[in-house]
């Protein structure tokens, strides 16, 4: 990975005059101060990052700067990284799966929310972090349809198991909250209302009032078929919480990572080569920056430049593609569709591409240099 600290006008600008033959990632980072506006003043609540989503140094700093002050965090680099850039920063640690010695890690870091989903982390916290002003949120699963995949088969406790971890935080001193996460680009609200009501039930009949109620990451970035307005995903969660909770509703928070940081970033890969079928060739595939291709079932959508920075603009028509790995897996598990007049040293750009590829892309075969290059406008 290079970071250019060159800005460039737009990617084709900086296709044009470099030719790059190795995969490039252009962030916008207005197209990112754009995106956290939607969440800070969108969102009736506090609004976090999930730095999985994308580490990138200039992701964090530009979240900073537009005016973030917590991050959702999965593990001790996470928490390096965050304490490094931002030490006043909350982290909110809400991988619920934890050794000792990463939970001892995060307690030094000054970590103060953690969360649970089940009986061995919860007393392993109890063991290690002293309860004086930490945050236990019990992590709770429904079988709730609507996201791409299903983050529910992985993490979360039964509501019967909730209510028992909820009573068991209170006990022992901790400051008791709740937590969910529907799974990533959900295009559907009603996942958010039915975890919503799931949580107050939970609640009362813990007996326990919940501190605050995180209501996850999981909305939706758009595709090439869909711009969903997330407005609409955070009227549906106030109307909720003020049905459900009635006139002491917890405080809120949101932890989007695809949302807050997909439309800032664009992709390009470029065709090595167009085979005797007309099948094409990238320099990039499902060990790089395509790895969500196979496992999500989202359309982006793509341009294709020549190699002089012109749209290609022929009839298209759907293409098979293939990365650049001798792996027979290595193709892209639909065809797309790609102008006729596609041709070697072709770039295609993929769009709303900021989420998933860093941290994502492989060595494999010795390919994944990523390079990051700054541009004004995608
Ligand atoms: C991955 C993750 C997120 C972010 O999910 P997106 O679908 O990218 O918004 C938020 N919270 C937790 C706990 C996660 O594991």
């Amino acid at each position: 990975m290079t970071i250019n600290s060159e800005i460039w006008d737009s990617p084709s600008d900086y296709l044009q005059a470099r030719s790059p033959d190795h995969p490039v990632h252009f962030f916008a980072p207005s197209a990112l101060n754009a995106s956290a506006k939607r969440f800070l003043d969108g969102f009736n609540g506090l609004a976090t990052y999930a730095v999985k989503a994308n580490p990138d140094p200039a992701v964090i700093s530009n979240l900073l700067a537009a005016g973030l002050t917590a991050f959702d965090v999965a593990s001790p680099n996470e928490i390096r990284l965050l304490r490094e850039m931002a030490p006043n920063a909350a982290l909110h640690y809400n991988n619920p799966v934890r050794s000792r010695s990463e939970l001892r890690f995060a307690r030094s870091a000054g970590v103060k929310s953690y969360s649970v989903d089940g009986s061995n982390e919860l007393l392993k916290i109890i063991e290690i972090i002293c309860p004086e002003g930490v945050e236990i949120s019990v992590r709770i699963k429904l079988p709730v349809s609507g996201a791409a995949y299903d983050f529910g088969a992985k993490f979360g406790a039964t509501p019967e198991k909730a209510i028992e971890l909820l009573q068991h935080v209170a006990i022992a001193g901790f400051i008791p909250s709740a937590t969910f996460h529907p799974g990533t680009q959900c295009e559907d609200p009603q996942a958010w209302r039915a975890y919503i009501v799931e949580a107050a039930a939970i609640a009362s009949a813990a007996g326990v009032a919940l501190d605050r109620l995180n209501v996850g990451g999981g909305f939706p970035a758009n595709t090439a078929n869909t711009a969903p307005d997330l407005n609409n995903f955070f009227a549906l969660i106030n109307k909720t919480v003020t049905a459900e909770f009635g006139a002491t509703p917890p405080a809120l928070i949101c932890e989007p990572g695809r949302a807050m940081v997909a439309s800032a970033f664009s992709h390009a890969t470029r065709v090595k080569s167009v085979n005797d079928n007309g099948d094409v060739f990238l320099n990039d595939g499902i060990y790089g920056g395509l790895s969500e291709f196979p496992v999500l079932n989202v359309e982006r959508r793509h341009s294709v430049l020549s190699p002089m920075g012109k749209t290609r603009s022929c009839v298209s028509a759907p293409t098979l593609v293939f990365g650049p790995t001798c792996d027979s897996l290595d193709v892209l598990p639909r065809r797309i569709m790609l102008p006729r007049d596609i041709a070697d040293d072709d770039y295609i750009v993929f769009a709303n591409m900021g989420a998933y590829v860093k941290g994502m892309t492989t060595n494999f075969n010795g390919y994944g240099q990523l390079e990051t290059v700054t541009v004004l406008t995608l």
